[in-house]
């Protein structure tokens, strides 16, 4: 089998078998989960008393990449900062942001609020670079990551990921990238108030890592039907190769992971919208 396709979101090869080549997706501390709003710990001084700060600079956006199964935009982390709220003093680098999206407006979040998914769900991804020389090393850590979720709420045309969609068309098939040559700066994909929900999770997408803090926002942001559909225009084969037809006709779309179990892991909540 080829090793670069060991798992994608197909009924062969998705969610529910990534265990059998990735024992991790089989942990107590996996993501997604359902935030079940009652159940949130109001931990107002814990949490507000390092507020969450984040600094992108606008140049920050470098690449952008079809991996096969989302759109990804590598980032230059040099400059970027998040730290404060669940994170303390730690302070965390951004490394990259992808995003997740279903077949239709009704699902394609991977957390999901109250059992509602929305359309999609952008996720900036950090690691800490006051305990972790390098990414990789980070990504094995009980708190080397961190990742701010952003719910997308079908509605008018968001502009900043308006520069993103209309960069997709020249990365439609699998291992297609290019560069970004305008500033397409991360902080503008985040909605316009702070709270959010937090909790201690892992990677969505195997090898499954259980080193994530999780911040999800509470307020969600708007993208247009139109730009959902360009990002469902992906291609998970690359040019030139034969389309896997059996299956979407080789779309990328429900490229997100069902939630998991939250079990005895808390759930802590800042602020409001
Ligand atoms: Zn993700």
């Amino acid at each position: 089998m080829d090793a670069k396709n060991e798992w994608d979101y197909s009924i062969e090869k998705g969610p529910s078998t990534w265990v059998t080549k990735f024992p991790m997706a089989a942990g107590s501390r996996q993501s997604p989960v359902n935030i079940e709003t009652s159940r949130a710990e109001s931990d107002h001084e814990a949490l507000s008393s390092k507020p969450l700060r984040w600094k992108y600079p606008a140049t920050a956006s470098r690449t952008l990449v079809n991996p096969g199964y989302c759109w990804r935009v590598d980032v230059d982390g040099e400059g970027t900062f998040l730290s404060g709220g669940p994170l303390m003093d730690d302070v965390y680098k951004l490394e990259q942001y992808h995003c997740h999206w279903g077949c239709s407006d009704s699902r394609g979040s991977e957390h999901t609020v109250d059992g509602q998914a929305f359309a999609g769900e952008l996720h900036l991804v950090h690691w800490n670079t006051s305990k972790y020389e390098t990414f990789a090393e980070a990504a094995k850590a009980p708190d080397g990551l961190a990742v701010l979720g952003v719910f997308l709420k079908v509605g008018k045309t968001h502009e900043e990921m308006d520069k993103i969609a209309r960069l997709l068309p020249f990365v439609s098939h699998k291992d297609e990238e290019i560069d970004i040559t305008e500033t397409i700066d991360p902080g503008k994909l985040l909605p316009d108030d702070n709270g959010y929900w937090t909790y201690l999770g892992s990677l969505t997408t195997p090898p499954c890592n259980e080193s994530v803090t999780w911040i999800l926002f509470k307020k969600y942001i708007e993208v247009s039907h139109r730009q959902l559909n360009i990002f469902r225009n992906l291609r998970k084969f690359p040019r030139g190769e034969e389309c896997p037809c059996h299956e979407n006709h080789g779309a990328v779309i429900n490229n997100f992971r069902p939630t998991m179990p939250l079990g005895n892991r808390v759930l802590r909540e800042c602020g409001s919208f």
